[in-house]
């Protein structure tokens, strides 16, 4: 038959005849109608507990720990069970006060809150986890406390409370957890595995709330001949592991971690944490009425441990934002860097003679722009291979740096093999002495440029000055080099030309 049944008709099929089953047993076998709904009642959460450990093992890692606790959750609820079928059926224990099992059936919703105030996946660390878990301990100590009246390991005899107190007690809980669910669930990006892990979580907690409060409710009013009511506990579970088996897994994508999330989003994630404290301080408030001290105790250690974590978290957001400054210097510094020569590239050449510019025309200074371009560059590249050419332009570009001193000067890659040279407040008769001084240093590096021909790498240099009388513009300013360098090349290479007629020969090797 489940051959022919699709997955999610087959798991709605069992989860009915679960049902079914339950209903069935008690109407059929009255007589032991109680023990019998034991079973099923340990079977379902049961049934959520494998599907959980199921789907929480095959999807990302990443979610692992979620999956896990809530696992553990479940496991707690069915071992409360156990305990309780125990108490009520073997040793027919008084089911007007709280038993051992009511203090595990709470203790169900530590491992909950653990995953859902879990840091987001960015910010968890080891240190949260140990603060998280020592605060879940203290709360199960209190708890424990609250229900029993007494001090674990004591002499005293306990004191539990009525049951009445005691769920409502569990209400709340249940209010608590899928409210902090769903808070969860409304903060996470979208269609994430994150996303779908609270979606499916907070479900199931809001509809364990309502028949956990029905069920309840109907204790309290001590309808307990209501046998049917027992059916009501197995929903939840049922519907979670349904809603696990049946559901397409949604998973992370590497867009996911692009994902801009809103402010409401980062600070409800950050504040999940507030949840452990907040129950923290619930419990110890409620102890300090039977217990002053422990509660005292208790509220100032939580204070202690919130104090901690966000020591810890503040010191984490320094330690990023100071990582974040180097990265974002660091990246500046490599935007501006040409990467093969590792001088200045064409963007900060750009940036730099608009800041030149407009602080020539401030304080009236002159400013030189040299053009230069490495002559017959494509037949070494052709003769000795592309390697050669760019060791060749690194050297280039060291030779031409170490030719200036002033503090202000730049040279920068401009493309290619030509290069840029900005000189502040410098004449023409300053930058023709900058440009031969270049020149004959390249010239002096006696770089083979062919293996056909006896002849060592030269520049062709076109200058350019602005003089504060006259006007301008950066694009003229780089037009007018641009054009002497033009001339240079047509007038044989290895030569200085300059935007005015004038033309400086240098003796040619
Ligand atoms: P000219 O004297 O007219 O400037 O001749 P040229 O051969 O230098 O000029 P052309 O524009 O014909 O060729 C420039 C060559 O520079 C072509 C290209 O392969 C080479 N080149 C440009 N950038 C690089 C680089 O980063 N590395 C290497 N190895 N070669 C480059
Ligand atoms: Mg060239
Ligand atoms: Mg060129």
């Amino acid at each position: 038959m489940s051959g022919h049944l699709p997955g999610w008709r087959l798991a709605v099929f069992t989860a009915l005849l679960f049902l079914a089953l339950h209903a069935a047993g008690m109407l059929l076998f009255p007589g032991s109608a109680n023990a019998l709904s034991y079973i099923f009642l340990v079977l379902a959460p049961g049934c959520a507990l494998l599907a959980c450990a199921f789907y929480g093992a095959i999807p990302s890692e990443k979610l692992f720990t979620h999956w896990l606790l809530v696992a553990g959750g479940l496991a707690l609820w069915s071992t409360g069970m156990v305990v309780s079928a125990w108490g009520d059926v073997v040793e027919h224990a008084d089911r007007n006060v709280a038993f051992l099992s009511d203090f595990i059936f709470f203790f169900y919703g530590v491992p909950i809150l653990f995953a859902i105030s879990l840091p987001p996946e960015d910010q968890r660390s080891w240190y949260f986890a140990w603060i998280d878990g020592v605060q879940a301990l203290i709360a199960g100590v209190l708890a424990y406390i609250q229900i029993f009246s007494v001090v674990p390991f004591t002499s005293r005899a306990s004191d539990p409370v009525s049951t009445t107190l005691l769920l409502r007690g569990y209400n709340l809980e249940n209010l608590v957890l899928a409210v902090a669910a769903s808070l969860r669930l409304f903060a996470s990006a979208r269609k994430t595995a994150e996303r779908q892990f609270y979606s499916l979580l907070a479900g199931f907690l809001w509809l364990y709330a309502v028949c956990a409060g029905v069920y309840n409710c109907l204790d309290i009013q001590a309808l307990k001949e209501f046998g049917a009511r027992d059916i009501l506990v197995d929903l939840p579970f049922l519907a979670f592991a349904v809603g696990l088996t049946i559901l397409p897994r949604w998973k992370n994508t590497a867009a996911d971690h692009e994902v801009h999330k809103s402010s409401i989003s980062i600070f409800i994630e950050n504040g999940s944490a507030v949840f452990f404290s907040l129950a923290l301080f619930a419990l110890g408030a409620s102890v300090m009425k039977s217990h002053f001290r422990i509660g005292l105790a208790a509220i100032a250690l939580a204070m202690l441990l919130y104090g901690l974590r966000a020591t810890l978290l503040q010191s984490r957001y320094a330690e990023s934002q100071q990582a974040l400054r180097l990265a974002h210097s660091r990246l500046e510094q490599i935007s501006l860097q040409d990467a093969l020569t590792g001088i200045a590239n064409r963007r900060r050449f750009d940036r730099a003679l608009e800041e030149e510019w407009s602080r020539t025309t401030r304080v009236h200074e002159p400013l030189s722009l040299l053009m230069l371009d490495v002559d017959h560059f494509k037949r070494l590249n052709d003769g000795y291979g592309h390697q050669r050419g760019d060791e060749c332009l690194i050297q280039i570009a060291v030779t031409l740096q170490s030719c200036l001193s002033r503090g202000g000067d730049l040279v920068a890659r401009y493309g290619g093999e030509e290069f840029a040279v900005i000189l502040p407040a410098t004449t023409r008769e300053g930058a023709e002495a900058v440009a031969m001084k270049m020149k004959q240093a390249v010239q002096d590096l006696h770089i083979q440029c062919d293996p056909a021909e006896q002849r060592f790498m030269t520049i062709s240099v076109g200058v350019a000055t602005h003089a504060f009388s006259r006007a301008g513009s950066v694009a003229s300013l780089i037009e007018a080099a641009d054009q002497a360098l033009y001339r240079a090349k047509q007038n044989g290479r290895n030569r200085i030309e300059f935007s005015s007629p004038d033309i400086i020969d240098l003796p040619q090797l």
